[in-house]
């Protein structure tokens, strides 16, 4: 019973998905809900011991006065996590696993911004990143390659985050940015400010949605649209659910006049953006190419995020058979990342980004 969590491991460049061979549970203080087995159940192990006849007199009992229905939902819930979490190890507890894929290999950083390094909400304008998170993002961006990679424009999470030192990929990856020639991991290259724009024929197509979308939206009382350059966020955070479907009808018939654009969905966020195949997981292989390592089995990319969007660059990741993903979460989620840290999340990732620093200095 007192086998640890292993990581099939490090034969080949990538992280596997962790397998468990005992029940060790998940030990970050205070952080993690210790599992632990309901009530009913423990009885039931204790009394194994003195005979079936008594079980089944305590079984009558507990079903007499015990609320069966919410004690099975929660034992139910319970047990999702316990698996899910055995599947998606918290990356705190697996921070040894990670040194030693990452060993001898560019450990290069991508970080989601809203709800990974800043807190969800309810007036995204106000998604502030705390200082000590800022000071160990600079931090990091001086050991490690590190890029922002947001749904967001560009210019509104350089306000937030405010480091030139980073790479930023704003509009779902669809506005790639560099750092200022003095801060490039990669020297050669030229200090071009802007690398890579894929859809920017089709910003006059998005600032006139956008503008479509505040019109038609502005009777749903709550409903925020957001202008992010390359794709156009209708925020739906501060929205009655009642009114959720009424919102959505506002959202498709302005996109039905809009064959270039698409709809995709995130958290209480409907985001209209261009058709073209490009998202978070492009972005990523997008500046992997451009640090140089396009063809290198000598990186190892880490992505940290919490949403749908991020998804597809956890499934990069696993189809490059390179680095890992982590999903920033509180519950249990589909998802193609490797590895978990529970929400609230800043003294997490915070606590990651410290062990990263301390282990390579
Ligand atoms: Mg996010």
């Amino acid at each position: 019973m007192t086998q640890q969590n292993v990581v099939v491991s490090d034969t080949k460049p990538r992280i596997k998905r962790a397998v468990s061979v005992a029940q060790k549970p998940v030990t970050v203080p205070g952080r993690y809900i210790q599992y632990s087995y309901p009530r009913s159940r423990r009885v039931l192990k204790n009394l194994e011991i003195n005979g079936e006849q008594r079980i089944n007199s305590w079984v009558d009992s507990m079903r007499a006065s015990s609320p069966t229905h919410a004690k099975s939902t929660l034992s139910l819930a319970e047990e999702q996590y316990t698996s899910w979490i055995l599947r998606h190890p918290s990356a705190l507890d697996m921070f040894e696993q990670i040194v030693d894929a990452s060993q001898g290999k560019q450990i290069v950083m991508f970080l989601d911004y809203d709800g990974t390094l800043s807190p969800i909400v309810n007036d995204p304008d106000c998604a502030y990143m705390s200082d000590s998170m800022r000071k160990t993002v600079r931090n990091l961006a001086r050991c490690f390659p590190t890029s922002i990679v947001t749904g967001r424009c560009i210019e509104k999470v350089y306000n937030f985050v405010q480091l030139a030192e980073l790479y930023y990929a704003g509009s779902h990856g669809m506005d790639i940015k560099g750092p200022s020639k003095s801060f490039k991991f990669n020297k050669d290259k030229k200090s071009e400010e802007v690398l890579f724009q894929p859809a920017s024929e089709l910003l006059p197509l998005i600032a006139e949605v956008y503008q479509e979308l505040v019109e038609k939206t502005k009777s749903t009382v709550g409903a925020r649209v957001e202008n992010n350059k390359f794709c156009a966020s209708v925020h739906f955070r501060c929205v009655d659910e009642k009114k959720w479907s009424e919102l959505a009808q506002q959202v498709r018939s302005v996109l039905k006049e809009y064959p270039k654009l698409r709809l995709t969905q995130g958290r209480k966020v409907l985001e209209v953006r261009p058709t073209i195949k490009w998202d978070k997981g492009k972005a990523l292989e997008f500046l992997l190419q451009s640090l140089g390592f396009a063809n290198s089995s000598d990186v190892f990319p880490i992505y940290i995020g919490d949403d749908k969007t991020d998804e597809d660059a956890f499934k990069k990741l696993i189809d490059r058979g390179q680095g890992l993903g982590i999903l920033v979460s509180k519950f249990p989620k589909e998802t193609s990342a490797s590895y978990s840290l529970q929400e609230p999340n800043e003294a997490s990732i915070i606590s990651l980004f410290h062990r990263l620093l301390h282990h390579h200095s």
